[in-house]
């Protein structure tokens, strides 16, 4: 049993450690799915930071810190909260280090990529697109892409910012921008852009739009490092998402990734979700773990948890004519990115998604694209920069 859920794991990246209820995922595997003449480098996915983990006695002075201070009324319902889901993320870690075969690759496929191209800081895309030089920029692409303009060395130059580019080949496009080659999977579209110009993607016809409709905002929380990381926006600004205009007709399931605050959590429930029309909305929770199997910190560390939230919900469903399995929390267990980056999603959802198949998939702020989905944010090449591939 566990060498067969091994075999389809080397294949597919997706290991059901408990009938459907928690998966442990390679997102390497996954998203090499996307391309036919290049894999993703795992040396360049995975982070290195969890390599060298921080001594006992450094966490035990944090832990002992936030004991010390009484919890206010907000840390006691993030607390509670945290209490209630605790069961299950104790289960479900359970199931993974029971999975005795997995745990003794793992190391390996996190670490054992020796070749690791150097990068550079490459391209900045967010300070590009906000400058006065954004519509002077061309990406130029080598074949397989619609709406180009042929130049006289045969490359096809598209506007690179606030432009549509779809990629119509069956096969793996590179292109080219300031010196740096990106390589954009298969029937992969992209929008690079503000917020202002997202509602560029609102199909025509709501028959043309999405079934899956992924949304990692870039929430503030006031830490310097997401700071420098990506620029955020304060929470009302996503209140003017046009989630319910991208919606296909047929209905859309809706991923929307949350941090653990509990202010944000209530703004969400609140305002946001009804904002959007959002509805039926069940918490999958992303468990994160080392090479070695262990939790990347404490479970109990109050402002540290090593989990996020993932909020599934429905816009546009007849739920009297759809039946949707959607109704217990789930477990996603993964040995995070490097760079915050989120796993991809489109084939753990894919039995939740309503309406026809293939689904339509969009991701909102993203930073990669995927085989076949829509992809739009403010750098969604940032991933794409062939330092981060290998050819197979
Ligand atoms: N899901 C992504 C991943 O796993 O790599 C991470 C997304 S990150 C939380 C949020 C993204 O939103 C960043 O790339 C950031 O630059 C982008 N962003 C911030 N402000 C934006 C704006 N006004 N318009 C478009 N994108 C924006």
């Amino acid at each position: 049993m566990e060498a067969e859920l091994m075999k389809s794991f080397m294949e597919s990246g997706v290991y059901k450690l408990d009938e459907s209820d928690v998966v442990f995922i390679d997102p390497v595997r996954v998203l090499n799915e996307s391309y036919s003449r290049f894999r993703l480098s795992p040396s360049a996915y995975y982070s290195r930071h969890f390599a060298s983990s921080s001594t006992p006695n450094e966490k035990r002075k944090r832990k002992r810190k936030i004991k010390d201070a009484p919890l206010n009324e907000r840390e006691l319902c993030a607390e509670e909260r945290h209490q209630q889901v605790r069961p299950l993320l104790v289960n479900a870690h359970r199931k993974l280090l029971e999975a005795s075969q997995l745990l003794k690759i793992l190391p390996e496929i996190v670490e054992s990529e020796v070749e690791c191209r150097e990068r550079d800081v490459g391209c900045d895309f967010v300070e590009l697109g906000s400058s006065w030089r954004a519509p002077f920029c061309e990406i130029a692409l080598c074949n397989g892409v619609q709406n180009e303009i042929e130049n006289s060395h045969g490359r096809k130059l598209v506007p690179l910012f606030d432009n549509i580019i779809s990629v119509e080949s069956d096969d793996d496009v590179e292109a080219e921008f300031q010196n740096a080659t990106y390589v954009l999977p298969s029937r992969s579209l992209f929008l690079m852009s503000d917020l202002r110009q997202v509602r560029k993607l609102i199909p025509g016809e709501s028959a043309e739009g999405f079934n899956l409709i992924v949304i990692d905002p870039p929430w503030e929380n006031g830490s310097a490092r997401q700071k420098a990381m990506y620029p955020t926006l304060p929470n009302r600004h996503f209140m003017y998402l046009p989630v319910k205009e991208l919606a296909h007709s047929d209905g859309a399931l809706v991923a929307l990734w949350i941090t653990n605050r509990q202010k944000l959590q209530d703004f969400v429930v609140k305002d946001l979700l009804p904002a959007w029309g959002m509805s039926h909305v069940t918490p999958f929770y992303w468990l994160k773990v080392k090479p070695d199997g262990s939790l990347i910190g404490d479970l109990d560390l109050f402002h540290h948890r090593p989990y996020e939230f993932l909020l599934l919900g429905y816009v546009n469903v007849d739920f009297n004519s759809e039946c949707m399995h959607l109704k217990e929390s789930r477990v996603i267990i993964s040995v995070p990115g490097a760079y915050s980056r989120k796993p991809q999603l489109g084939k753990l959802l894919a039995e939740y998604i309503p309406g026809q198949r293939p689904s339509r998939c969009i991701e909102l702020f993203a930073r990669e694209l995927v085989a076949g989905w829509t992809s739009w944010g403010n750098e969604p090449l940032h991933f794409q920069d062939a330092t981060y591939f290998l050819e197979k």
